[in-house]
């Protein structure tokens, strides 16, 4: 199957007389005829739903849709792109452990890793992404343990060297966990490119719609674990009576993990409700970026004319940075997400936001609908000036997720706050 087909047929497939559309199984638990069946779910030795805190078939049928669409071999979904981040590391790390980590990633994410992780006692090295092999090299401590970025980061919209990234990780025996919200599987299947870890957060395309929070985390299976390096996956886990992941699970070794013992003890997952709205996003996601794609394009095109712009980051432009790798790693488009700094800085920029009258003022991005948001005041207002600069932010920049409006309308939206001094 395409990929505009798997977001409609993958995950559900139902037998004769069954719903068309995927039921909600609102259930906490599951029924089993035998106490015997039971104790062989809890050694992880049969398959089935236990408890809905783990897994659920609503939930499970969105997971082995975003696992064919990213070509994975398993994705765990939790409740929102935060859990997926944090759990994509918990899951490889504790206590005295290290990481490297693109500087040009979501402000929220930046929280996490500079802050909450480090109080955890997980440490994280920011990098620049431009910066050669041998820099990025010189990071590497022995307590390293994965390598992080997002493929279009937010909001500076730079395209990571995916496999520039994969092969720094690899050659340091180390995963590539790559964040692939802004993307979609439709434009980019980090995979492909050597990432061994995906994550998203589905809030933003794949939900689309501004109605479920949500996040999912994406195995390859490509990763060996058994290095030596990762002794929580090749040695006996004490809370789940001495299962050893890499033995028992093999190429699943991370994403069984992931769940059985760390939703199990975090327990952030979603429900059946938030997955049966998060299927009705993927069914339409290769249509929804098409378009998105097409008008974000006009929308860049017609702002890099204007001279009251400073500057326009949109990869598909001829004059921008990230242009050939863009044609490598997006050849289809770069999402619905333009940034650009307005001359005059933070105070033109919030009096340009302000005579906006379709396009809507909120803290959300990759939307259906035209929305802007001001990053210096709202997402990243925590980052200091110097993480803000890191970031790809200058005080004027705006941020606009493209809808699925007509082009004109959206265009002569951006003409009249321009125009209305
Ligand atoms: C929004 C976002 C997140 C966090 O996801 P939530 O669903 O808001 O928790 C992580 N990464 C990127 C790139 C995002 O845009």
């Amino acid at each position: 199957m395409r990929i505009e087909t798997k977001c409609l047929h993958e995950g559900y497939q139902p037998g004769n007389g069954e719903p068309r559309a995927l039921p909600i199984y609102q259930s906490t638990t599951y029924t089993y005829d035998s106490t015997e069946h039971i104790g062989q779910l809890f050694d992880l030795t049969a398959e089935g739903h236990m408890y809905s805190r783990i897994s659920n078939p609503t939930v499970a049928a969105v997971e082995e849709k975003i696992a064919a669409l990213e070509g994975g071999i398993g994705a765990l979904c939790t409740t929102s792109g935060q859990a997926a981040t944090l759990i994509s590391i918990l899951n490889i790390m504790g206590a005295g452990d290290h990481f490297i980590s693109a500087s040009t990633i979501y402000g929220g994410t930046i929280n996490l890793f500079a802050v909450t992780l480090k109080k955890l006692g997980i440490e994280c090295t920011f990098v620049d992404p431009e910066a050669s092999e041998e820099e990025i090299q010189k990071e590497f401590k022995i307590n390293t343990k994965a390598v992080f970025g997002e493929t279009i980061a937010n909001p500076a919209i730079s395209v990571l060297d995916i496999q520039k990234f994969a092969k720094i990780a690899h050659q340091n025996n180390v995963p590539l966990i790559i964040d692939n919200t802004f993307a979609t599987p439709v434009l980019c299947r980090p995979i492909e490119f050597g990432a061994d870890i995906v994550i998203h957060s589905t809030t933003k395309y794949m939900d689309g719609h501004a109605v479920q929070v949500g996040g999912v985390i994406i195995d390859s299976g490509n990763f060996d674990w058994t290095s030596g390096k990762f002794k929580e996956f090749t040695e006996p886990d004490l809370s789940y009576h001495g299962v050893v992941y890499t033995e028992q699970f093999e190429k699943a070794a991370y994403i069984t993990k992931a769940r059985v013992q760390l939703m199990r003890d975090l327990g952030a997952y979603p429900s059946a409700n938030a997955a049966f709205l998060l299927n009705l996003g993927l069914e339409t996601l290769a249509v929804r970026m098409e378009r998105h794609c097409s008008n974000a394009n006009q929308v860049a095109a017609y702002l890099n004319k204007q001279e009251e712009i400073e500057f326009v980051n949109y990869p598909t432009l001829e004059d921008n940075q990230y242009h050939e790798r863009s044609k490598k790693y997006l050849p289809l488009g770069c999402s619905g997400v333009v940034s650009f700094s307005i001359k005059g800085g933070r105070e033109r920029a919030v009096k340009f936001m302000d005579n906006l009258k379709l396009a809507s003022k909120v803290v959300h991005v990759a939307d259906i609908r035209t929305c802007v948001l001001h990053p210096a005041s709202s997402t990243h207002r925590q980052l200091t000036d110097s993480q803000l600069i890191a970031a790809g932010i200058t005080p004027g920049l705006i941020r606009i997720s493209v809808g699925l409006e007509n082009i004109d309308d959206i265009i002569e939206d951006i003409e009249q706050a321009l125009a209305n001094k």
